[in-house]
């Protein structure tokens, strides 16, 4: 066969769930991926779990997805995190709940939701080649009508769907051959840039690798514009490396890192961490101050182990001018007040982000001001629908990139196929 009502370019979480919504409509399906394998970043998200979705009510999943995510409230309002829990468990996958509201399959293994959901695709009758690159797509007199393989094979539809992902961890298979076919039919495509990514520091401290693999557990971190204004902040747990820091907060930090980069075109952003996010100002000075008082013979460096992460100690005593060797009988009230106010607010310097290729998740994508929000299609060609992470959407990782990419999936997947439905009256 060679003609079918519906064709998905890409077989990740947004074309496979696009599939199931055209297929339950009746309608036949090609689901065309260029690697061996379906699904295969879907299979890693999650440290190798496969976060489902988030639990989280709609106002609060928008709020965590910070790239466009209000565009989502008219698919999420049809097809959300709930149905994706629903759907999941009717194939048999029990779910679980774990912190901030992230959903993994009980059995932890990423395979068995992969598996469930490409046996949803089969079963509902979809042709599926895989080691199938697309080479472009097919339009005529505004309507798209097929695509061409690079083996030069082309299959006819009316209603063609983008799903071939972002630009980062292209070994995955996303490599950006979405935005050109995008830009053929019109479309513009705003600038790419990595999100969900470590953040890169020149602080001489970073270079000498004194801190490298040092975890915070949950402290806060945010970045700041060069008017002293706190941009963001994120709270949790970061990690120090080699070329700067990394971990859940630095990565959800780093898109703004470029933000103020653009924005005040400058290439150094401050960053501070906050290692002590329940005490005030006070608080940890008082608490600095019965610590000297206890140990009024010891050297400051040593009377703060325990309560400090001890490979921070000589560096945070630095940066407060503070001589490790004074004994604590010896410090001063100036000097109390400057070690406080370093550990509620270590002040560094980023200087950018690790590469797009390195990036859980692309920022930018194509123009969703070119995008009918309740369907998913072109309002540049007709019949041409988007879905995922080729979108201009980004969210934090948590589930929510993926619960954007399965709820637009269906939306496009659903109305590609009442689109595909008129051809055939
Ligand atoms: C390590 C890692 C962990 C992550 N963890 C999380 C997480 O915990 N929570 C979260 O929300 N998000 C997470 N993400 C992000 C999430 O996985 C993606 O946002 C999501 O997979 C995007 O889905 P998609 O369907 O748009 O595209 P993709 O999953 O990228 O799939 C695109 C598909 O298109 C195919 N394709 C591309 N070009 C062509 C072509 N020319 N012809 C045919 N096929 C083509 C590719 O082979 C691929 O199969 C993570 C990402 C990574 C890399």
């Amino acid at each position: 066969m060679s003609h079918y009502d519906v064709i998905v370019i890409g077989g990740g979480p947004s074309g496979l769930m696009a599939c199931v919504a055209a297929g339950e409509r009746g309608a036949s399906v090609l689901l065309i991926d260029k690697g061996d394998k379906l699904g295969r970043k879907l299979g890693i998200s999650g440290g190798g779990r496969c976060n489902v979705t988030n639990a989280k009510d709609t106002d609060a999943l928008i709020e965590h997805i910070p790239g466009n995510g209000r565009f989502l409230y008219s698919a999420f309002q049809h097809w959300n995190n709930r149905d994706i829990m629903t759907f999941f468990e009717g194939l048999g996958i029990p779910l679980k709940e774990e912190d901030n509201g992230r959903m993994f399959p009980v059995s932890d293994k990423a395979s068995s939701v992969v598996n469930a959901l490409v046996s949803k695709v089969k079963e509902l009758g979809t042709d599926i080649k895989t080691n199938s690159p697309v080479e472009r797509i097919l339009y005529q007199d505004g309507q798209a009508a097929g695509v061409e393989l690079k083996s030069g094979k082309t299959y006819k539809s009316h209603c063609v769907i983008i799903a071939t992902g972002g630009q980062s961890v292209p070994q995955t298979g996303s490599t950006g051959d979405g935005y050109p076919w995008a830009v053929a039919a019109g479309h513009t495509i705003t600038e790419l840039y990595p999100t969900e990514v470590p953040i890169v520091s020149t602080e001489p401290w970073i270079a000498s690798k004194e801190l490298q693999g040092l975890s915070l557990r949950d402290v806060e971190l945010s970045v700041w514009n060069p008017k002293g204004k706190r941009v963001i902040a994120h709270r949790g747990d970061m990690l120090f490396t080699h070329f700067g820091v990394s971990g859940p907060i630095a990565l959800r930090c780093s898109q703004f890192i470029r933000q103020v980069q653009r924005k005040f075109d400058t290439v150094n952003v401050d960053m501070a961490i906050d290692l002590f996010p329940d005490l005030s100002l006070g608080q940890v000075e008082s608490a600095f101050k019965e610590r000297l008082e206890q140990e009024p013979k010891k050297a400051v460096k040593n009377a703060i182990k325990g309560w400090i992460p001890e490979r921070m100690i000589p560096l945070l005593l630095s940066t407060a001018d503070l001589d490790g060797d004074t004994v604590c009988s010896g410090i001063s009230k100036t000097s109390v007040n400057a070690f406080a106010s370093t550990l509620k607010k270590f002040l560094f310097r980023a200087c950018g982000t690790r590469s797009l290729k390195e990036a859980f998740v692309t920022g930018g994508g194509v123009n969703l001001k070119e995008i009918q929000p309740k369907t998913m299609e072109s309002k540049l060609m007709q019949g041409l629908f988007f879905c995922g992470e080729v979108l201009d959407i980004h969210g934090y990782t948590g589930g929510y990139n993926i619960t954007a990419a399965f709820s637009t999936g269906y939306t496009a997947g659903k109305h590609a196929a009442e689109a595909a439905s008129l051809f055939r009256n």
